[in-house]
């Protein structure tokens, strides 16, 4: 053999297995019956072929489908430009990056957001910037850790003035939803009206921006007015298969792109991603009205959408249990632990059996005698967000 053909032998490569087929057709059932995120759905074959007729630009100089999503992305969320990303991550870090320039500075964010807990660091290794993470100080019995920051929470807690000690806040950033629950629109606007008047940059984690306006009826652009930049996510709740948008004034998205490139996130031909996208919020947008179920347990974060927190230590079961029994079912369900995802392909049956898993478990407790401990005393700090991998995911 020629050189040539004994390199091209080595070089080629066929990912498809013998059985891929029925493999996707047993992982589309499994994606209807996890519950640990919403970024597990899937493209279907009619996104697909829809992306197929998406143009074929290169979109490190400009892609025409990807522009046109750009422009949508912009005009929905009333900013002046819009720059599609490949990941939610990126989007929030390019746009601190963006936002900050000469440091000393600090990032304000609730400590349970994505950006501070999520991002492996990233506003301390990209922006060398410090997080100023906060508990907000509203909460209640239902969930003792806060709901959301208030304007009180975000006075208190801003860093101005020129005490060299300190890192000053430049950028205050909000999540919606958090955690699935929706930030009251009139204590955002509340708080960017007095960041804005110390000059100071508001951005929004709209991951899941989307089930607030399917949830309350509110404009995208109404829900992203009090805000500088907006990062928008595609690939979660509208299961598009890659993508966010970040959105913000021209100036900022000039910069963003830079950045971008930068941060080796230049894509090339883009178009069908973009596509898949623009075909996610036509057709998928309108499936998040979907209804949520509440659970008979412990809820310690109320689903307000897509998400609900859970404690079933109030009746004397583990997750762990929870979710032995889960995958012993003939047709197993994939939990993580104290959060349950619901997604517009999660099926009705698997939130039945999720239930049936429940209620089981709390009539074999009570039979062997558990009784209800009294509820922790208010204002303690309990941290929700168990986190528990499933098995059967890497
Ligand atoms: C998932 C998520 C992100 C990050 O998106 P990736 O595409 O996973 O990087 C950012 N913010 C929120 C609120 C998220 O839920």
């Amino acid at each position: 053999m020629s050189s040539f053909a004994t390199v091209a032998e080595q070089i080629k490569c066929d990912i498809l297995s013998k059985t891929h087929v029925e493999d996707n057709a047993a992982k589309r059932k499994e994606i209807a019956r996890t519950f640990i995120s919403d970024t597990i759905t899937v493209p279907t074959k009619e996104m697909y072929e829809y992306a197929t007729l998406s143009t074929i630009g290169d979109d490190v100089y400009f892609e025409p489908s990807t522009n046109a999503l750009e422009t949508h992305i912009a005009k929905l969320t009333g900013k002046e430009a819009a720059l599609f990303m490949p990941s939610g991550t990126a989007s929030n870090q390019i746009a601190l990056r963006t936002h900050l320039m000469q440091p000393p500075y600090s990032v304000l964010c609730d400590h349970r957001a994505h950006i501070n807990k999520y991002e492996a660091g990233g506003a301390a290794f990209h922006s060398g910037a410090a997080v100023s993470a906060l508990i907000p100080s509203n909460g209640n019995k239902i969930a003792i850790i806060g709901h959301h920051l208030t304007l009180n929470d975000v006075k208190q807690n801003i860093i101005m003035g020129t005490d060299t000690h300190l890192a000053p806040t430049e950028v205050v950033a909000l999540e919606n939803t958090l955690n699935g629950t929706i930030f009251p629109q009139d204590e955002i606007i509340a708080i960017s009206d007095f960041v804005h008047s110390h000059g100071k940059k508001m951005h929004l984690d709209g991951a899941r921006l989307w089930h607030v306006a399917a949830e309350t009826g509110t404009s995208v652009k109404e829900l992203c007015d009090p805000f500088d930049s907006i990062s928008l996510c595609f690939s979660k709740g509208l299961g598009a298969p890659v993508g966010s948008c970040l959105a913000g004034s021209a100036a900022f998205i000039k910069k963003a792109r830079w950045f971008r490139k930068l941060f080796g996130g230049g894509m090339r031909q883009t178009g069908i991603l973009a596509a898949s996208a623009a075909y996610a919020l036509t057709y998928n947008f309108p499936l998040l009205e979907a209804g949520l179920e509440e659970i008979g347990v412990e809820i310690t974060s109320k689903a307000e959408t897509c998400m609900v927190f859970y404690d079933p230590a109030s009746i004397g079961v583990t997750f762990d249990e929870i979710a032995d029994r889960a995958s012993d079912l003939p047709e197993p369900l994939i939990l993580g632990g104290s959060r349950l995802v619901i997604h517009i392909q999660t099926s009705e049956g698997a939130v039945n059996d999720f239930l049936s898993i429940i209620r089981q478990l709390a009539e074999e407790k009570r039979a062997a005698g558990f009784v209800k401990p009294p509820p922790a005393a208010n204002g303690v700090y309990k941290d929700i967000y168990v986190r528990r991998i499933p098995k059967t995911t890497a």
